[in-house]
């Protein structure tokens, strides 16, 4: 037995009530202690302190009744005669209402609903043909007694499958009442003070167990002082984990490379065009942190079209001056493929050996640039994840660009990494404009820079939200672009569990505007279930103007560079995303023409939908976007915790909570700058819990 481990390391099935059966359950939610347990936030509550009298019930959320149940059975429902079961409670009024269940085991149920039986029922009522009833409500089966009701607020958790709201109440008070004691203080007093924190026991107590006399609605939305603690404590640890990383990265060593002004100024100078002022701000900032002894780790933000390939090539260049290699590597093939055409045409002047690799580059070829990698022969390579494979050795990688790199893992980005000569410098770019809260939360341990400034001359693009029975007006505004010489983009969204159907309408659509538009302008289609030969035979098509309409799944979504195409239709644009939708438009845009994005949605669309659509024909402004797209969706969704290797949040919210975020990272970043190896008493908690929290993973987070 491990005597070491803190009581609320307990494994979770030694909990009273806590099987095998239930502690397989719980782990597919992430509990395996007593302390997880313990931490398990409610969703919500339901306040039975209320109970109605049924005559009086209206619709409404949230409404309790107490009752005897005087029908119960299979009933059937709509025109397609679903089963459902439902029952009937009348009590004293002699009001009745009716319950029902549209996903049940009818044994279970049936033996659960005898007649006559006293029942609670809770939660929100609606009106159906002039009967009052609840969907799925809470229950609990009553006895006669009159005492056992007392007044009570319940928390509803969140649940697994198998597992019971009942059960998980059960639990969490056995856990309570056996490891209550083990709770202890986390932060210090001057920290308590200062934010107004509650202390952890009590904060567990409330959420758990709320005192008949609380303000249900500040815990139904999350503003109780026990969440406020809470919130405070998921960012304080988050941030403190960064901290710590970023102190490490600082004093690892890295590579100094050589600041080479003149030939650089060389570079720079026959570019076939001048770099715009955040351009030449950037290239600064990002040459400066390569030449310090500690290794780089710099996230480079820039809109779509901001330019930073060239970016990333000037910084590149430092690299290889100094000896090293540097490799560029982008999330699909035609965008490393389009990087490769970019570098190709700016390297000119300057003889540089570069070389692609994705799996499209099969043989003898492959195997020439294996050999160019590794014996050192090549100092620049772009690619896909091929680079990355075991068969890749590079001679000395020194510098690394990821581009648009929300689509690569955290495991992938230490995967390239490893390839390096001791510690390379990396540079992460992404197009996807990362709100600054968030930003600072997922890249706490990252150096920013931004490109806020789109090279001269471009317009913005006007964007327009068409339905369908507006086709036609759509044709005549794509013939008159077309008929100017101007290319154009239709995307089709790509749903998973409806490939085929999106397929098919992609191809059939192709088939439409075929019939529209040719002979006079021919139209291709491309998707993603075409081998890379074809896709790069219809890509190199539209770039040389052979083609005149794309049409595509999203495969254009990152990245794809035709100045000539001035025109974007995103059919079915309710069902895109809006930083997708951002992307897409981005495509466009990329000349000194107007340039014009059609949204066509369903008349039919959600709330959300209608939401994004707007904030897309408002703004042009990524970051606004981006602020936008954070509020709807939430910060998981938007970055994809899975990726990004960070713990999801349990109470905090990024978009909401902004203000103690900016108070937990304060304080975290003093902390470890006063006391990095948590010395102080004050401090010794919060090194415990920050093991824990942080377990394993801030060995990782230092090469992602
Ligand atoms: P993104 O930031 O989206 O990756 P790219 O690097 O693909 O943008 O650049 C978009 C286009 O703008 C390319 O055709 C590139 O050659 C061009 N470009 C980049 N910088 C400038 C500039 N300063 N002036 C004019 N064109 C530029
Ligand atoms: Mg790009």
């Amino acid at each position: 037995m491990d005597t070491n481990r803190h009581p609320l390391a307990t494994p979770v099935q030694y909990v009273k009530g806590v099987g095998p059966a239930i502690s397989e359950k719980l782990a597919r939610m992430g509990i395996t202690t007593a302390g997880d347990l313990l931490h398990v936030i409610p969703i919500r509550y339901i306040d039975r302190r209320l109970i109605l009298p049924i005559s009086e019930l209206a619709p409404g959320k949230d409404r309790t009744v107490i009752g005897k149940i005087v029908a119960s059975g299979i009933s059937f429902m709509g025109r397609g005669r679903k089963r459902i079961y439902e029952i009937v409670v009348e009590d004293e009024t002699g009001g009745r209402v009716s319950a029902k269940w549209f996903y049940f085991k009818q044994r279970y149920l049936e033996q659960k609903f005898k007649l006559e039986t006293k029942i609670l029922l809770s939660g929100d009522v609606s009106e159906f043909r002039t009967t009052m009833q609840f969907i799925h409500p809470e229950v609990e089966m009553l006895s006669d007694n009159p005492d056992e009701i007392v007044a009570k607020i319940l928390p509803i958790y969140p649940l697994t499958e198998g597992l019971y709201q009942k059960t998980m109440r059960k639990i969490v008070r056995n856990a309570w009442d056996a490891f209550n004691k083990y709770v202890e203080p986390v932060f210090p007093d001057s920290m308590v003070e200062e934010f107004g924190l509650a202390d952890p026991w009590g904060c567990l107590q409330e959420l758990h167990f709320p005192a008949s006399d609380i303000d249900v609605e500040l815990l139904n939305i999350g503003r109780s002082k026990a969440h406020r603690t809470l919130i405070f404590d998921e960012f304080f640890f988050l941030e403190l984990g960064m901290a710590l990383r970023r102190k490490r990265i600082v004093h690892e060593p890295g590579i100094v490379f050589t600041r080479d002004e003149k030939e650089h100024s060389r570079f720079i100078g026959a570019l076939p065009f001048k770099l715009t002022n955040a351009q030449l701000r950037v290239v600064d900032e990002i040459r400066n942190d390569m030449s310090k002894p500690a290794p780089m780790n710099r996230l480079l933000q820039g809109d779509v079209g901001s330019g930073k390939t060239v970016v990333a090539l000037a910084a590149s260049l430092q690299a290889i001056r100094s000896g090293y290699q540097a490799a560029i590597m982008a999330p699909t093939e035609i965008l490393a493929e389009q990087h490769f055409e970019t570098i190709t045409k700016l390297l000119k002047p300057m003889g540089i050996p570069h070389a692609l690799l994705t799996s499209n580059v099969k043989g003898k070829e492959r195997e020439a640039i294996y050999r160019g990698l590794s014996n050192g022969e090549t100092p620049l390579a772009v690619g896909t994840h091929a680079l990355i494979q075991e068969e890749v050795s590079f001679k000395k990688l020194g510098f690394i660009v990821v581009d648009e790199q929300h689509r690569f893992g955290v495991l992938q980005r230490a995967a390239i990494l490893k390839k390096g000569e001791g510690r390379p410098d990396i540079l992460i770019m992404t197009a996807t404009p990362i709100p600054r809260t968030l930003a600072m939360t997922l890249y706490g341990d990252l150096d920013v820079s931004v490109i806020d400034e789109l090279p001269p001359g471009r317009r913005p693009i006007i964007t327009r939200l068409y339905e369908e029975h507006q086709r036609e007006k759509l044709y005549q505004g794509m013939r008159s672009e077309l008929s100017n010489g101007r290319q154009i983009y239709v995307v089709y969204p790509l749903i998973e569990e409806s490939e085929k159907i999106d397929l098919k309408n992609a191809t059939d659509m192709s088939r439409e505007l075929a019939t529209v538009f040719e002979p006079d302008f021919k139209v291709s289609l491309l998707h993603g279930r075409m081998s890379g030969d074809q896709k790069e035979a219809i890509m190199t098509g539209f770039k040389a103007g052979k083609t005149q309409v794309l049409v595509a799944t999203s495969v254009v979504e990152v990245g794809v560079d035709v100045p000539n195409a001035t025109v974007m239709v995103i059919e079915h644009a309710e069902r895109f995303g809006l930083s997708q939708l951002h992307q897409l438009r981005g495509r466009v845009g990329r000349s000194t023409y107007q340039s014009y994005c059609i949204l066509m949605a369903d008349y039919r669309r959600s709330e959300d939908a209608r939401r994004r659509l707007a904030v897309m024909v408002e703004t042009t402004d990524g970051f606004k976007i981006a602020e936008e797209d954070l509020s709807l969706r939430g910060p998981g969704e938007f970055i994809g915790t899975k990726q990004s290797g960070l713990p999801p949040f349990r109470v905090a919210n990024l978009a909401r909570d902004i203000r103690v975020l900016s108070q937990a990272r304060e304080t975290a970043f003093k902390i470890v700058d006063e006391d990095p190896d948590f010395e102080k008493p004050e401090h010794l908690m919060l090194k415990k819990i920050l093991e824990i929290r942080w377990a394993g993973k801030l060995d990782l987070a230092s090469v992602s």
